[in-house]
């Protein structure tokens, strides 16, 4: 048996790698949260005065951080937002773990329900030409609705539960792809675009999955472990498949991708067209063109149920 490399005192049972360390339970925890933390400071991600909201989709990455802020900022005014995406099974095993876990923690919770809200859900979308990219108006759809319960509940603050791989193969997607101008969604920070928005902070950026995963199972956190129906056709996750081959033999590989994007951030932000905005006819959202791709999309999904 090792020693826990910083206490040295109780059995280590995490090797972390990249960090070179072996670590007991509780100094795992000690290190998730002081990386957490500082991720937090030295982005200046919200101030102890903000109304925070957190997207919580039930899973172990937002379940790890509406924990994590509960209780490392206990006087800071929290709200959990979900989205009910209306997919069989799915959805409602999702919505039990996030209402378990908001008693829990004692946190005020949003939930907005796709079909009852909007009369769609994510299953509809198999009707219209976005039926082989689920995960695409999905993403869409939610960034949207997020906004929307961040403005109706006067949050300052949106923390999203993107972890190390997440952006990582979002990066790597962006750039298989061109899309430049999707870089900046990327950033740890994002500004709002009209006033009346929050702003957006990605406080997991830097832990990876499994550090999450272990975090909730350490504190006894509930979170579902079933997997979305469309994750395997996602894109993002082949591309993470790649990062842990690229990973195997270097296990630095995935943070130094990181530092060196984090770095050149600047230099893409300048050669990233920013696109004019106006306010979308239907929604009033910012948006490119007349109309906004959430209103398009919606508008899809509504004729093809009509036929
Ligand atoms: Fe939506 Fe795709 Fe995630 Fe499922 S896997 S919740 S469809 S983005
Ligand atoms: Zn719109």
């Amino acid at each position: 048996m090792v020693l826990c490399n910083k206490c040295k005192s109780k059995n280590s049972e995490i090797r972390i790698e990249y960090a070179r360390m072996s670590l007991c339970r509780d100094c795992f925890i000690d290190f998730y949260k002081a990386r957490v933390q500082k991720t937090i400071e030295e982005f200046k991600m919200f101030g102890k005065n903000d109304r925070v909201g957190v997207a919580v989709s039930g899973g172990k990455d937002s379940a790890a951080l509406l924990h994590f802020l509960r209780q490392a900022y206990p006087n800071l005014e929290l709200k959990a937002f979900h989205i009910n995406l209306g997919i069989p099974e799915y959805s409602a095993h999702c919505q039990q773990k996030v209402e378990e876990l908001a008693d829990m923690l004692n946190v005020e919770l949003h939930v907005f329900n796709l079909e009852k809200e909007l009369g769609i859900t994510i299953e509809d979308f198999k009707k219209t030409p976005f039926k082989l990219k689920i995960c695409s108006v999905c993403g869409t759809i939610k960034r949207r609705v997020l906004e929307q319960l961040a403005i109706k509940n006067c949050v300052q603050v949106l923390a999203t539960a993107h972890n190390l791989e997440d952006v990582l193969s979002i990066m790597l997607n962006n750039f298989l792809h061109g899309r430049w101008d999707e870089f900046i969604r990327l950033k740890p920070v994002l500004s709002p675009l009209f006033e009346n928005m929050a702003l957006k902070v990605k406080p997991l950026f830097k832990s990876s999955e499994n550090e999450n995963l272990l975090y909730c199972v350490y504190n006894n956190i509930p979170f579902s472990e079933a997997k979305c129906p469309y994750a395997k056709r996602s894109s993002l996750k082949k591309r993470a498949k790649i990062l842990e081959i690229l990973s195997k033999h270097n296990p630095i590989f995935k943070h130094q991708l990181l530092k060196r994007f984090l770095e050149i951030m600047p230099v893409i932000e300048k050669i990233a067209q920013k696109p004019e905005l106006t306010k979308c006819k239907i929604c009033s959202f910012p948006s490119s063109s007349e109309i906004c791709a959430f209103c398009k999309r919606i508008d899809m999904v509504k004729k093809a149920g009509k036929t």
